[in-house]
């Protein structure tokens, strides 16, 4: 498409990125809504990522003796800044990591609600005042700040992740050290650009307190691997994870981990179907399925199977496929052609496991991936099924026990998010009591959560938490203090050392 060149040109120089950060450098920058290659990003050497540690080393002593409510203040002006830059950003999210714009908006508001959580945190960052044994003493927990905070982002949330992380970082006294997906350096730049706005604005942040290292895994390992680095928030797949956790225990450091997803929704008898319907729709083949929440399998009770089955085929031939800046699509492209061999790989493997493919085939030619969203009636919960492929793909299974199903929804090995439709109450219970994912919801699907609650999953989805709820309290070290106001020295549990 002739143009695209240009738009993103002036979307980052509207947005006020240096021309140099992304016509200069090394490394090819791809829209996926084209293939075609739009840019040049200079990437951080090991020189300057060991700079870059130090100074938001610095940046970190200075920064963790601001008040609290002072530094929300910085979080306050980045979130106007957001507002302001909202309809550009979200324009640069559909055109790198092709959003549909409903949902390349909905990720930029998602940074500005975040930043509004984080304004309102600043002064709330409490511990607790604990009974003490000891007469004239007096003991409590206190909340200080925590130094370096890495962030390593996947391509399929390019600055919501960040933001998440780095609002509720600053808030509490934290820098802040982000390496972006490779394949979205450019939203990154414009991201880093809008917070020197704020920082301009807020007067007299420290140089250095929130960095940008673009490049690949080599440098997301130095991030891992250095221990100028406090914490370490690392979003993408399972292998990712898997690679980083043990080199981060080795050193002792802190990890948030998000990682790879298999989603399930269960469609009990008493569900409101059209509900089910669109909220099945919207979660399997929204975003293209390369969400970390989309809805891979799902589990329909026998006696609604065979309707369910045909509406959701109807709704499956009828959702737009295509370019979002071109037309009225819900479901943009594949970010990339490994994306897309990894789709057709999981189809074969369904197929061969007795799998019946409906959809799944490419649209269009040339560099860029656009796909078919496919649904495989699925004999049971083998092969592929157990396995996150970031595609769209929707795996139909039948079930007649709600107890056996919820068995089988948990026995996979990531625990992301799940959910049940139903209107009985005791069904929805007894789910929310059992399922084993980080995120359960009733009458909703499993994709699209709020900032407000804390957004994680169990098991190989890694275990971490991010955003709302008291999640804060990963970004920050806890300190037991106990005074004695008294002119004895009474010691805890009775003991007794007289000299
Ligand atoms: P990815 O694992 O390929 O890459 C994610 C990031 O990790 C990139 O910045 C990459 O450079 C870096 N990285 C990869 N290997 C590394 C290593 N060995 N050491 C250090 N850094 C490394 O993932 P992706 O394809 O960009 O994103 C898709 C995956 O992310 C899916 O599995 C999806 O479920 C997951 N995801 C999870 C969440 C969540 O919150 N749980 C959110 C978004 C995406």
């Amino acid at each position: 498409m002739a143009g695209i060149g240009e738009e993103i040109g002036n979307l980052l120089d509207g947005l006020g990125v240096d021309r140099r950060a992304w016509t200069e450098g090394s490394l090819p920058s791809f829209t996926p809504l084209t293939g075609e290659q739009v840019a040049m990003v200079r990437v951080a050497d090991t020189a300057s990522i060991d700079a870059a540690l130090d100074t938001a080393t610095a940046a970190f002593r200075a920064w963790r003796r601001v008040p609290a409510p002072r530094r929300g203040e910085l979080v306050r002006l980045l979130g106007d800044e957001l507002r302001a830059a909202k309809d550009d950003l979200a324009r640069l999210v559909t055109i790198e990591a092709g959003k549909v714009p409903s949902e390349g908006a909905g990720e930029v508001q998602e940074m500005i609600d975040i930043c509004d959580f984080a304004v309102g945190l600043s002064r709330q960052l409490y511990g607790l005042t604990i009974a003490t044994e000891r007469p004239g003493h007096r003991m409590m927990e206190v909340w200080h700040p925590l130094g370096v905070v890495g962030v390593i982002s996947a391509f399929n949330f390019p600055v919501a992740v960040w933001a998440w992380n780095a609002a509720l970082a600053l808030v509490c006294g934290n820098s802040v050290v982000w390496k972006p997906s490779e394949k979205t350096p450019l939203t990154a730049l414009a991201v880093q650009a809008v917070f020197a706005r704020a920082a301009a604005r807020f007067g007299d942040a420290p140089a250095g307190l929130s960095q940008l290292l673009i490049g690949g895994r080599d440098a997301g390992a130095a991030l891992v691997d250095d221990k100028r680095v406090a914490l370490l928030s690392a979003t993408g797949s399972t292998r990712m994870g898997r690679s980083v956790a043990p080199r981060l225990a080795a050193r002792f450091a802190r990890a948030i981990l998000e990682l790879g997803g298999n989603n399930g929704v269960i469609v009990a008898p008493s569900a409101d179907l059209d509900l089910a319907l669109r909220g099945v729709a919207f979660g399997a083949m929204g975003t293209a399925g390369q969400r970390c929440t989309t809805t891979r399998r799902l589990f329909l009770h026998d006696s609604i199977y065979d309707g369910f089955v045909a509406k959701l085929k109807a709704a499956y031939a009828s959702v737009g496929v295509g370019n979002p800046l071109e037309g009225d699509v819900l479901v943009g492209p594949l970010i990339d052609r490994a994306a897309y061999e990894a789709m057709q790989e999981a189809l074969a493997a369904a197929k061969a496991a007795g799998g019946m493919v409906t959809g799944g085939e490419r649209v269009g030619e040339g560099a860029s991936f656009y796909v078919r969203p496919a649904l495989v009636e699925m004999p049971g919960q083998v092969g592929p099924v157990l396995d996150e492929t970031f595609a769209p793909i929707l795996y139909v299974m039948r079930y007649d026990d709600l107890d056996v199903v919820i068995d089988l929804h948990n026995d996979v090995a990531a625990g992301l998010s799940s959910s049940i439709f139903t209107t009985d109450v005791r069904e929805a219970e007894r789910f929310l009591a059992a399922s084993d994912c980080g995120i359960a919801n009733v009458n909703l699907g499993t994709s699209g959560a709020e900032i407000g609650g804390a957004f994680g999953g169990e098991k190989e989805t890694g275990g971490g938490r991010e955003s709302g709820s008291d999640s804060w309290r990963q970004y920050m070290r806890r300190a037991t203090n106990t005074i004695n106001y008294s002119d004895a020295l009474p010691l805890a549990q009775g003991v007794s050392f007289e000299i």
